[in-house]
């Protein structure tokens, strides 16, 4: 297994990645991506082991509920870019029975390349994310043929693809992208039904970075963002070669759709548990600030904690009735209920940004204009930021101060505003957790509750 630095050595390669109009140079030592690197070197510490054939235990294939309770336990706090890694390595495990039945020259190519990732220890991203152009549009009745990632020439030794992925989480800093169809295509859509690994550094492939961390040198003053930095990147397949080995679809249209359905499965049961512990985040930002203030005993903002504590709750009710409920593959591969993972997914990102209000109307204007830690150390004034910022003279002016820096950067900043736009649209969005939870709701049954509560007797 690699280390820290061994991760950090390895993106000394010929990767093309850009940022604010400029080409990153070292991402090690550049302002946008330090942090985020430092991060994914650190999970790289949390997990290494010099035993001969130790694995990321995080590409470990659950047999059991309880391994993937474990699993899951293991995301908590580790980097974005180990997070994507576990999803698409789970989502190849999920799609392989599958494809094993009906393709299985393409199957093992797929246990081939897990074993690729996992004997050396690879950090991956999902690329599923076309350009999409029109979206009334599918990708063959696009103007631009070029909108959803396809196969633009087939040679005996592997294909060339052209097209963008977008949003792309860590691309710049991964080893590999995992290339998948975004959507179901359809008969005389051969060309877009690819997937396949390609090297971040492959010939043809660029990426674009953006990036909600803090721009300025002293970044004390978000103690939530500083922790957590991950690019979200715009990648260019500029008719870029992949050979055979690494291709898994190609023109299998029938198969097309069950990749983005699994990544959708672990992607959000991802987000359950990242946005479980953001949801007693709040819940503790929000008490703290209350007893800053002197409002904690105030009935309307006891009536918000309770809100938030019953969102908090039913977000880590929803994570854990989709481990209870998990299924097995026929060789035993354990993966979590669509229907609970679905549901609590949609139910934290629909109401994050209520909770959010919560938490900001319990705090006060301060968590916009609260001096930083900088201005603190200003000796003429130091004393005057205490005393002005102390609320409550239990707790001390600096403590609340740090409060009001905390719930900015995490629900009214940068940060606050990737929250804001990732809940909504991250793991294919809203509506498609809404569709996949009603597909997977036992309609009939609810149904014929009601009939007979209605006295309509059984449905014929
Ligand atoms: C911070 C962030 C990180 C992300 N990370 C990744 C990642 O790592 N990998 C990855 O592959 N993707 C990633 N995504 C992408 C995410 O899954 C998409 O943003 C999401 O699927 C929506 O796609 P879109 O952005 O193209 O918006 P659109 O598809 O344009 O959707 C916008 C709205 O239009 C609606 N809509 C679109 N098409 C139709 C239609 N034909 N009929 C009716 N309504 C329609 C949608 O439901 C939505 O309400 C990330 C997104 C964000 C914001």
């Amino acid at each position: 297994m690699l280390t820290g630095e061994q991760y950090v050595a390895s993106l000394d390669d010929d990767r093309r990645t850009y940022i604010d109009g400029r080409q990153i140079k070292d991402l090690v030592t550049d302002p946008t991506t330090r942090i985020a690197v430092e991060l994914v070197a650190q999970g790289y510490d949390k997990f290494h082991s010099s035993e001969p054939g130790a694995r990321n235990p995080l590409l470990t294939p659950p047999k059991s509920v309880e391994a993937l309770r474990d699993i899951v336990g293991l995301l908590r706090g580790v980097d974005m870019l180990a997070h994507t890694t576990f999803t698409s390595v789970m989502t190849l495990l999920t799609v392989l029975p599958q494809l094993d039945a009906t393709y299985p020259e393409l199957a093992e190519r797929v246990r081939t390349h897990l074993n690729f990732v996992a004997d050396n220890d690879l950090r991956v991203t999902e690329a599923i994310t076309d350009a999409k152009g029109h979206r009334a549009l599918p990708p063959g009745q696009q103007a631009d043929q070029d909108a959803y990632v396809r196969v633009v020439e087939r040679r005996p030794d592997g294909v060339v693809i052209r097209g963008a992925k977008l949003h792309i989480t860590g691309a710049s800093l991964a080893h590999e992208l995992f290339v998948m169809p975004t959507k179901k295509m359809s008969a005389g859509e051969e060309d877009y039904a690819i997937a396949c690994a390609v090297p971040a550094d492959a010939p043809g492939v660029s990426t674009i970075n953006t990036t909600y961390a803090f721009r300025g040198e002293d970044d004390r003053h978000y103690p939530m963002s500083r922790k957590r930095q991950m690019p979200d990147c715009f990648v260019i397949f500029d008719d870029v070669f992949v050979p055979n080995e690494r291709i898994f679809l190609d023109g299998q249209t029938e198969f097309s759709a069950i990749f983005a359905h699994s990544l959708g499965l672990w992607e959000r049961l991802g987000g359950v548990g990242e946005m479980a512990h953001d949801a007693d985040m709040l819940v503790g930002l929000a008490q703290l600030i209350a007893e800053a203030n002197g409002l904690s005993r105030v009935a309307h903002v006891k009536e918000k904690i309770s809100e938030l504590v019953i969102y908090a709750t039913l977000i880590r009710a929803g994570l854990e009735a989709a481990l209870a409920n998990a299924h097995s593959t026929a060789d035993g591969f354990v993966y979590p209920d669509e229907l609970y993972t679905n549901a609590a997914k949609y139910h934290g990102a629909a109401e994050f940004n209520v909770m959010a209000r919560h938490l900001i109307d319990i705090a006060g204007g301060s968590v916009l204009t609260a001096p930083t830690i900088g201005d603190l150390e200003v000796p003429e004034l130091e004393n005057h930021i205490r005393q002005y910022m102390t609320g409550n003279p239990e707790v001390s002016g600096e403590d609340r101060l740090r409060l009001m820096h905390a719930i900015r950067d995490m629900v009214a900043d940068a940060f606050g505003g990737w929250h804001y736009v990732t809940n909504v649209q991250s793991g294919g969005g809203l509506y498609a957790q809404r569709i996949v939870t009603r597909k997977h709701y036992p309609m009939a049954e609810a149904v014929e509750m009601a009939r007979e509560a209605a006295g309509l007797g059984p449905r014929e």
